[in-house]
Order: structure tokens, then sequence, then C-alpha cells
């Protein structure tokens, strides 16, 4: 990445600003993290641009991720002081560097979690969650992210997408991270095909994902296991055909009873525990696949003294969002409603009531919580 820019850089900009009275203030408000459990919402100096290929986006809605929450427990040091977290964004394109071809200002976008170059090894594979070119997951992680009135998205034809007409904001949101990742990690990576038995391990966001994109290809029964009577609740909303709470139901059991003792086609870990993986490779069939989605923070055992004649395929993944136009397809043309996992709505200035909200999600009953700039649109979603 290019971390200075020769200040002349900014002659070059298009702006929509070319009135002299009509001049973009230079600061803004920001979810600003400041180390473990530290953060402000904070006036910071508004983002300009420094590569070619840049443009600054002012956001329309933004929403906390899980991993929000991860860092603000210290897990993921590369994460320093003062950054401005958030990877997921609707907004509207306010600048664009002299090198942007295809995105013009005044452009709705969606910014994608995943930034890519374009031109390395893995974009040039669609594998843009690996890009070698200074793109990958950096929004809110390694650069400035999307909780905050105005972002920089780094090569902007290739990591944003238009937002089709007619669609709102806060569904075109849920397919900033989220959707592609149950998607493309959970249900892709695992084969999902008609007819199959799916057993989804977690039934957070990410595991509502995985229900509802795996629906798409007709699955005979999704298998929702949780330990929270709230998710499983959720899990039925989107989809599941079978919930398990295996606090006090035997998963296993259940699952080989409904399959004739062989197990699930397919296995999707959508939490990231030792013991939920040991789980999702339990109650698989022989030449299953087991696509693990879940965050990991510790090594979890592989049974191999019982799976290797068992011909399982595991797979593991970070999101690249080469699926984003198939879902925003899919989502405009209503076979994926992406706008029911929003549960609660607020505005900018009160983003750390929506932290509070997200964090407490077994108590709030939250999945995914929108920020929206214009207030007018703020208040309790009754979902
Ligand atoms: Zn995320
Ligand atoms: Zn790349």
């Amino acid at each position: 990445m290019t971390t200075l820019a020769p200040p002349i850089r900014t002659a070059t900009v298009r702006s929509i600003h070319t009135a002299a009275t009509d001049v973009a203030p230079s600061t803004m408000h920001a979810l600003v993290y400041h180390g473990p459990n530290d953060k402000g919402w904070e006036e910071v100096a508004k983002p300009t641009l420094i590569d070619d290929t840049d443009a600054i986006v002012r956001v329309d809605a933004t929403t906390i991720c899980g991993s929000d929450l991860h860092i603000l427990k210290g897990d993921v040091p590369e994460v320093t002081d003062g950054r401005i977290l958030g990877h997921e964004a609707v907004g509207t394109v306010e600048a664009i560097g002299v090198g942007v071809k295809h995105v013009k200002v005044g452009d709705r976008v969606l910014v994608s979690c995943i930034t890519a170059c374009g031109t390395c090894r893995f974009c040039r594979e669609a594998r843009y969650g690996q890009c070698l070119g200074g793109g990958g997951w950096v929004l809110g992680h390694l650069i400035d992210g999307t909780q905050a009135e105005y972002v920089r998205v780094p090569f902007a034809d290739t990591s944003t997408y238009p937002v089709p007409k007619g669609a709102s904001d806060e569904e075109i949101l849920m397919l900033a991270d989220i959707l592609p990742t149950g998607y493309e990690i959970g249900v892709l990576n695992g084969h999902v095909q008609p007819g199959d038995v799916v057993a989804i391990v977690g039934a957070g966001p990410i595991g509502l994902s995985a229900i509802l994109s795996a629906r798409l290809f007709s699955p005979s029964h999704i298998i929702a296991i949780d330990l929270a009577n709230s998710r499983l609740d959720a899990a039925k909303r989107f989809g599941a055909d079978l919930v398990i709470n295996n606090s006090h139901q035997d998963a296993v059991a259940a699952i080989m009873e409904l399959t004739g003792g062989l197990g699930a086609d397919v296995a999707i870990e959508a939490v990231g525990t030792p013991a939920t993986f040991e789980l999702a490779t339990t109650l698989i069939r022989p030449c299953g696949h087991v696509a693990n989605i879940g965050v990991h923070g510790k090594p979890a055992t592989l049974h191999l003294e019982t799976l290797w004649t068992r011909d399982i395929t595991i797979t593991t993944g970070l999101v690249d969002t080469y699926s984003t136009p198939t879902l925003l397809r899919l989502s405009t043309g209503g076979q994926l409603d992406a706008s029911r996992f929003v549960t609660h709505h607020f505005a900018m200035d009160d983003m750390l009531d929506a932290y509070d909200t997200f964090s407490r999600a077994a108590d709030t009953g939250a999945l995914k919580v929108v920020i929206t700039a214009d207030a007018r649109d703020a208040g309790v979603t009754q979902r």
C-alpha cells in the first residue's frame, strides 16, 4: 500500500463541489478505535484522495459486524489506535481520482468489505480476499473504514458496486459482508445440491445468511443447531426446517435419525469454536462437505483417526465477494430478501448506542443494526 502521497495529487480531483459557495467541510464524525474496549464517536479529519484510483464516498448507511466486536476485544492486533472501524457501507460518491474510469461522482454504490486491486495474481482469479496489491480486508482493519460520515475507498472501480435502481440502502448494505460470506464460504464451498440435508452449526447473522442462501438450491432439509432459543427462532423465520438446541438435545443423534444413519450431506460451521468445528465433522456423511465460516481464535481438533476413511472435504475461507453481482440480481429479483436481517435502525450520532445494542444481541435480539446518515430514517424497527 502507498502510505505517502504527494499533496499535489489533490489537484487532480474531480469533485461534485465545484461552486465556491458549496465547499465540503474538512472534518467529519467517525467511530474511532483506541485499543481494547476503548472507542469514541469523534470529530476527525475528512478523508481525501490519496491514490488516483480512490473514491471518497459519503456514507449513507453503515452497519456493525461481529468482527468489529472482535477488534474491540483486542483480538485483531493489526488494528491500531486511531483507526476508524467498519467495512460495510452504502453511500454516494463525492469525489474520484483521475484513475477511476467507471465510478462517477453522484453514483450510489455498495462499498464491499473486500477491496480488490483487480490486477494481482489472486484478483485475476476472483480471489479478492487474498489480494496482494493492497486490497483484501483492509477497510476498518488496515485503513480507515466505513463507520464514518465519509470513507476513502481504494481501487474504487473494482471495490464498489452500483446500487440497483429502486433498491433500498439497507437491503443492499446486507450484501457488503454477511450475504456473500454465508453464500460463498458456506453454501458454495459446501457444494449444496438440490435434495441435500444441510446442517448449519450456529444461527447468528452468518449462519442465517447461509440458511437464506442455501435455500436457493432447494435442499430437502436445513437443520440449524445453536445453544440459544432466540437464535433458533430466527433460524426458523429464515427457513430452517428443523432446529436443534444442543444444550439439551443431541444434534448428532437427530441428524443420524433423519438421514438413515449416514449424516448430513453438507455441514456449515458458523461459530468458530473447537467444539462446533468438531460437531460439524462428526455429523457429516461419508463423501460430505464441511464448510468452515467461523472465525477461530484457538486450534480445533481434526479427528483424522475417524475421518481418514470417510472421503470428507473440508474447506476454509475468507470471503472474496465474487458473488456480489449475483446476489444483487437475486435481491432485486425478489429471490433473496436481504432486508430481513435488519432489526434496528440508528442515526449516525447514535453510533455508540448502536454498538451497545449490537453487542448485547442475546438481550436485544439484534441481527444487523443499520446506521444512517439521515436521522429521519432512524428508529427501532418492529421486526
Ligand atoms: Zn464483517
Ligand atoms: Zn489484487
